[in-house]
Parts: structure tokens; sequence; C-alpha cells
């Protein structure tokens, strides 16, 4: 990790706080997953470095908060690959890995997944959402890419939003296998991509050229 381009390049690696002056650092936690050798890491920082705290975000991560721009390399030198963020990070519910309810296993999905959406390069923030039954623990329909697991298969729902303006996703499909979610999702990505404008959210660019444009670019035709 090349620190002093991270910091050059802000809020990128690290994000400037209300008011200025300290930065905070949200660690990559796969699918809010974290080992204890990498909490470890995180407490040993903010003790060592007299940081205000950590925070759990709404997107099962943790935030490091509170620090001051002069200890700011030294922070992320100490954390190394701990502290390093993801691109487009995953919320994902345990699903069959854990809970009685799963359909699916919504984990290894998710981890598919977040390898899959780093590789592009969007218009903007992508936030996904992946449930391993329809109780939606992970919010997939509010998310610009949603995923629930079903009896026989994926629904995948796009252009969902929480937050100020909330909207509900659209659903692309169901029953899938997860070659085609695959499959789905890159098409639906390539055409967001393609069409968007700066800093277009999905669930704004959806509302802006309907979804039939949507599924028009997914499936060739504005049907499923
Ligand atoms: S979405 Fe379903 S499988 Fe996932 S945690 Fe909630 S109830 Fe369990």
């Amino acid at each position: 990790m090349n620190n002093a381009k991270l910091i050059e390049e802000l809020p990128k690696g690290a994000i400037v706080q209300r008011g200025g002056g300290v930065y905070s650092i949200t660690p990559r936690m796969p699918l809010g997953q974290i080992t204890p050798d990498q909490l470890n890491s995180i407490n040993s920082v903010v003790q060592e470095f007299n940081l205000s705290g950590v925070r759990v975000t709404a997107g099962q991560r943790l935030k490091i908060q509170g620090i001051p721009k002069d200890t700011l390399s030294a922070v992320l030198d100490q954390l190394g690959p701990v502290g390093e963020s993801c691109k487009y990070y995953v919320q994902a519910c345990p699903g069959t890995t854990a809970c009685r309810l799963g359909m699916q296993d919504s984990m290894a999905f998710g981890a598919k997944l977040e390898d899959f959406l780093n590789g592009y390069s969007l218009p903007t923030k992508l936030k996904t959402g992946v449930a391993g039954c329809s109780m939606c623990c992970s919010e997939s329909l509010v998310r610009d890419v949603g995923l629930i697991g079903k009896k026989n298969g994926w629904t995948v729902a796009f252009g969902g939003n929480a937050g100020k303006h909330v909207r509900e996703a659209d659903i692309l499909a169901e029953d899938v296998s997860e070659e085609k979610v695959f499959e789905i999702i890159s098409k639906a990505l390539d055409f967001y991509s393609e069409n968007a404008k700066i800093k277009e959210r999905t669930a704004r660019f959806v509302k802006r050229v309907g979804i039939d444009a949507v599924k028009k670019a997914v499936f060739g035709s504005a049907q499923k």
C-alpha cells in the first residue's frame, strides 16, 4: 500500500471528518467478518495513537475515527493489510452457514460477488446486499445490487436505495443460478457504467432511464 498516495487521494483511503483536521479509516472486513488478529491490530492502533475510538457502521464494518493527519501515515503503516479499504463492499447475512431460515449460502456467494465487483470501475459508490432468504436481513431491496436466496435460486434486484430518497429495487430476475446472477449483474452494471452521469447512483439512474431500458440491456427485451 502506498500511504503517501493514499493520503494524497483523500478521501479514497481515509475520510475527512466533520470540522476537518481528523480522518477516519474503514478497514476491509469482507462480509462483516473479522479475525481475532485483525481485531487486535485495530485495537492496538487505537490505544497506541490515543484515537477517539471505533464505530460499527451500517455496512457491517469498523470505522477507526479521530486520526490526526500527521499520524495517518503511521496508523496505516501499523495496520498494514488490515487497513486496506475495499472498493465495493458487500453486505451479507449468515444464510445457510448459521441461520435456521437460510435458503442459500449468502456468505459464500457474497465473497464471490465482492471479488467480481472489485474488478469494476463504476461511476460512483455501489452498495450490495446478499440475503440468504426472503427476510432480507441484508437489506437487499434497498441496495444498488441486491440478491435474495430462495429455494430454487436467487432473486436479482437492481436500483434500490435507502437514506433520504428511499427507492425499492426493481426485480430483474427470479430463481436464477449463481452463474446466471453474474451474467445479469454484469450486463446491468455495464449498461449503468456506460450511461450513468458522474456520481449518479443506480436508483437515480433507473428512475431516469426506466427499468425497461435496463431489462432490455440485460435480456434483449423489457421482458425477463
Ligand atoms: S435474511 Fe434470512 S437467512 Fe439471512 S439472516 Fe435473515 S433470516 Fe437468516
